[in-house]
């Protein structure tokens, strides 16, 4: 089909065209195979969908979605409905708790937020259809028993759902880990130039009909550009993530041993919290981490960020270059336990994405910024 180019071509497409109505009846009986209309993709969207399942053992498909968010909303819709119960963590990605808190309350379907370290029976309700799982959390990165949360949804016949957008299939793989629908905000690592947006949600035999219903019903689909360059990024992922989960430790072992540094949240360090856990199911770290400062508030940290040579001020994170952003707790977290809420209460932190630079400059760079911050005391 493609005459010996090695990658697919970048196929546009809305109208496909039939050679007689005979070819079309066939081509519409089929949801998922064959061209018959751009809003169930060329191939390839379809070379991106077989790649990304092809990275997790045990998966049977894989969808697309114009964004991370819109990944999330989609594996949700695919199992609840009115009257139905989800678990959520309450470390979960910012967006996904407003999905549930703006979007799903509405429709008639509860949420109830549980500290990511809890175990989940005792928050269970009859009508708990899902669980949401994201581990490491949002912004202060905390570890979660997988196997155990599955465990328990399996028990009680509940699908679960893990946002694992920090790992990536290469460094944990949430079908191998029995959970249903693994998610990734693709925007991130595997597009990995800061210039894509798309998620994708895979899963297992047992849902797949489902999800590829639910998500053409909503009209999902992404353009062939996009596949393209999720495509290309896929292609570097593995070399990236080594790259920069080895810089972002040699990074975050530094900030340990800064006078200013109150404590460093990465899971890769041995005295994290979620260390264990973290070396048990986990094969890597990506580059993602926070750093809590042992004083000062938010307007002195304008004064560590403002001025760093290689170290970006934006959202997202996962792209070739370094990103640095304030992390704002306060508000956010509803249920979590005394214990981080304790740790976090009044601290500074801030969110480090560790990019493809000499770590030996962004150290430097972090070394003078917090001489800048601590100037102010
Ligand atoms: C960015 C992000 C998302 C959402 O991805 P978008 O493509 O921005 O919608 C979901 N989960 C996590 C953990 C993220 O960091």
């Amino acid at each position: 089909m493609t005459a010996g180019i090695v990658n697919p071509p970048v196929w546009h497409a809305s109208t496909i065209l039939f050679d007689d109505l005979a070819a079309l009846d066939a081509a519409r009986s089929h949801l998922d195979q064959g061209l018959f209309y751009g809003r169930r993709g060329t191939p390839t969207q379809w070379a991106l969908e077989e790649a990304l399942t092809a990275l997790e053992p045990g998966a049977a498909g894989t969808k697309l979605y114009p964004s991370g968010v819109a990944a999330i909303a989609a594996a949700l819709l695919t199992v609840v409905r009115a009257g139905d119960h989800v678990l959520m963590v309450d470390t979960a990605y910012e967006p996904s708790r407003a999905f549930a808190d703006r979007f799903l309350k509405p429709l008639g379907i509860a949420t109830t937020f549980y500290p990511p370290t809890a175990d989940v029976t005792a928050f269970l309700q009859p009508s708990t259809r899902a669980i949401l799982i994201e581990s490491p959390g949002s912004l202060s990165f905390e570890v979660q028993d997988v196997p155990a949360i599955v465990a328990v949804a399996r028990a009680h016949n509940i699908a679960t759902v893990m946002d694992n957008t920090w790992a990536t299939p290469l460094l944990f793989s949430p079908i191998a880990h029995g959970v249903d629908f693994s998610v990734q905000a693709l925007t991130k690592y595997t597009g990995g130039h800061s210039d894509l947006m798309m998620g994708s949600v895979t899963t297992t035999a047992k849902y797949w009909g489902r999800l590829k219903t639910k998500s053409y019903l909503l009209g999902y689909c992404v353009g062939p550009d996009d596949a393209y360059l999720a495509l290309r990024g896929l292609r570097t992922l593995g070399l990236r993530l080594e790259r920069q989960g080895a810089s972002a430790l040699a990074v975050a072992e530094w900030l340990q041993g800064h006078p200013a540094v109150a404590r460093v949240l990465h899971p890769a360090l041995p005295g994290d919290p979620g260390h264990a856990l973290w070396q048990r199911d986990f094969t890597g770290a990506s580059g993602l981490f926070a750093v809590v400062l042992k004083r000062g508030s938010r307007p002195h940290t304008a004064a560590l960020i403002d001025h760093l040579a290689h170290f970006g001020i934006g959202f997202s994170w996962g792209g070739y270059e370094s990103l640095i952003l304030p992390v704002e707790l306060d508000g956010i977290r509803t249920a979590t336990s005394s214990d981080s809420a304790k740790l976090f209460a009044g601290t500074q932190i801030v969110r480090l994405s560790i990019g493809l630079e000499d770590p030996a400059d962004l150290i430097a760079d972090l070394a003078a910024g917090l001489d800048r911050y601590e100037a102010q005391f």
